[in-house]
């Protein structure tokens, strides 16, 4: 008697909240799949984050900053008696010091003008460009050649005229996409 007025007990319980407790069942099983789905889209997220920055070469083993990237102020340049802005980076360096490949790529271009003097152009991937000025005429690469990083493809000399004031010295620039940016932003400078 006492175990059917319980049953019966169980089931108006039942009736009255039933749908109270599916609902709730309901509410907690989407929760959980919510938290386990945006805790995918976090691991999924992340992997960019971890990809490896690319990291320059140094294109000299000894050098010292003569002038650095400035895109904002313009520079006094001597030579020139101008006023400019000096969108890469001067390294003064002992005459025929050997300059580096930076990284991987194909020469593009070898040339020689008064103000910049004799420039190696490397293509590298992700829209990468390297370019470097005032070296020796006697480059070690020519146009369509693969080079590695690390390659000696030239050495300082004092060729380019803008920058005459500097003596040996070799003036390093980066484009991405076309656009000249701060080599800094890839090289590991030690004395910067
Ligand atoms: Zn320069």
């Amino acid at each position: 008697m006492k175990e059917k007025l319980n049953k019966q007990g169980v089931l108006s319980f039942l009736k009255k909240y039933g749908y109270i407790i599916a609902l709730a069942t309901i509410m907690l099983v989407l929760s959980i799949i919510l938290i386990v789905s945006a805790n995918n889209d976090e691991v999924v997220d992340n992997k960019p984050v971890n990809a490896d920055p690319i990291s320059f070469y140094s294109p000299l083993l000894t050098y010292t900053i003569a002038k650095d990237y400035n895109d904002t102020n313009l520079v006094y340049n001597t030579t020139l008696k101008q006023w400019e802005a000096h969108k890469g980076i001067c390294f003064t360096a002992p005459e025929n010091s050997e300059v580096f490949a930076c990284l991987d790529g194909v020469v593009e271009d070898v040339y020689s003008n008064h103000l910049s003097g004799t420039v190696v152009v490397i293509n590298h991937s992700n829209n990468l460009k390297t370019y470097y000025s005032s070296l020796n005429e006697n480059v070690a690469v020519k146009k369509g050649d693969t080079v590695t990083k690390g390659d000696v493809i030239g050495r300082v000399g004092v060729t380019g005229n803008s920058e005459l004031e500097l003596g040996n010295h070799l003036h390093f620039e980066v484009t991405e996409n076309n656009v000249k940016v701060d080599p800094s932003i890839y090289l590991n400078l030690e004395n910067k």
